[in-house]
């Protein structure tokens, strides 16, 4: 990925998904194709970690980026309904309670007071593990860092803006790259680009079959939830 400009890497990820893809209307291509793309994007901050001799203080049970407010592309949310699938019954019907309940929180937050709060992710278990942690939206894979007293004082003060970034500026820019290829190559293909927040837009992707329909004709997926996209990718 270094070796790459941002601008090369945002084609490289743009055409792999679109070449993917191609004039499919199917869900699983769409689904194959983000597996592939979602691990390389795993694979390469490994590599950019290891080449540069970097060391990340993330590990498992570490969990202080898993309250952050996280917003997702429709294709992120339906690959993530599509993988939950999997789950054994008791994870699944644990984690479904857990989202009914952080639906209701981050429905009743404004964007900026959601962006203020903690509300740890329904997705987290009762581990702090991701259930779903291979189907994770991309902007949690690029959740690195380098510092983690910098994650633990964000998740203690949510209001303090002055909170240094902690992630390397180097592989936080081309995994941005990336991840924006993907989203513009759905955008061009006329897919729905609105970033959603992923509790909320989960759960109406697990709750209303009709959303995927939508999402695969080419309309908005989820058009009663605000499509406020505030995260730079
Ligand atoms: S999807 Fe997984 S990795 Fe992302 S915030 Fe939720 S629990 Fe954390």
């Amino acid at each position: 990925m270094s070796a790459n400009s941002p601008f090369s890497i945002y084609q490289i990820a743009k055409q792999a998904i679109i070449t993917g893809i191609a004039q499919s209307s199917d869900a699983n291509p769409i689904f194959t194709t983000m597996a592939t793309f979602l691990g390389n994007l795993d694979d390469n901050l490994s590599r950019f970690e290891n080449a540069n001799q970097l060391k990340f203080d993330c590990k498992p049970s570490c969990d202080y980026c898993c309250s952050y407010r996280v917003e997702a592309r429709a294709h992120e949310i339906f690959y993530l309904a599509n993988a939950l699938e999997s789950l054994p019954q008791d994870v699944l019907t644990a984690f479904k309670a857990r989202l009914d309940t952080t639906k209701a929180t981050t429905e009743a937050l404004t964007v900026p007071e959601h962006l203020a709060t903690n509300v740890r992710c329904s997705l987290l278990g009762e581990d702090s593990l991701c259930v779903a942690y291979n189907a994770r939206p991309a902007l949690c894979r690029n959740a690195h860092s380098t510092d983690v007293s910098s994650c633990e004082l964000a998740y203690k003060e949510p209001t303090n803006q002055d909170v240094p970034n902690n992630r390397d500026n180097a592989l936080d820019q081309a995994t941005r790259s990336a991840i924006l290829g993907m989203n513009d190559a759905f955008k061009d293909m006329d897919y729905d680009d609105t970033g959603y927040e992923l509790n909320q837009g989960l759960w109406l992707a697990l709750t209303q079959p009709e959303t995927k329909t939508r999402w695969l004709n080419k309309e908005k997926a989820f058009p009663t939830l605000e499509g406020n996209i505030t995260t730079v990718v």
